[in-house]
């Protein structure tokens, strides 16, 4: 029975030689706008070349719907476009905030280490300044 069920799917799908089921896909182009057609499920992956291609739709007619259809939907192009750039701008002011916050924390840091080089440099003093008084002490114990 399943056997049976497979095979008619098989029959329903449209196929191709690459022997897996076509994709249906919508031509958005100015000439088919909107129009549906079957092509290789293989023919965006450049793994096989197969030029199978069947219309599903009948074409418009061309005149006023035709390019209605068309002309709405590069406007709702337009518009998905500006809102990927709204959210596109609105991470960049977050990633911008984040960086200032990361610019102000090195700086802080930058001094901080520079404070403590000095101090270094004072210790490192300190210490020859002592020895030197120590070398003088055990000279002066030595005469
Ligand atoms: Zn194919």
């Amino acid at each position: 029975m399943q056997e049976i069920a497979f095979k008619l799917l098989v029959c329903l799908l449209k196929t191709c030689d690459c022997d897996v089921p076509a994709k249906e896909r919508t031509c958005w182009k100015l000439t088919n706008p909107d129009r549906r057609f079957w092509n290789c499920n293989n023919s965006l992956t450049r793994l096989r070349k197969c030029d199978y291609f069947e219309w599903k739709d009948v074409a418009l007619e061309d005149g006023y719907y035709k390019n209605l259809i068309y002309s709405m939907k590069q406007q709702l192009y337009s518009k998905e476009d500006l809102g990927v750039i709204k959210n596109l701008r609105t991470k960049n002011v977050e990633l911008e905030f984040l960086l200032s916050k990361d610019k102000s924390l090195v700086a802080s840091m930058e001094k901080g280490m520079y404070v403590s080089k000095k101090s270094i440099r004072m210790y490192k003093l300190l210490v020859v300044v002592l020895d030197i008084g120590y070398v003088c002490i055990v000279f002066n114990l030595a005469n």
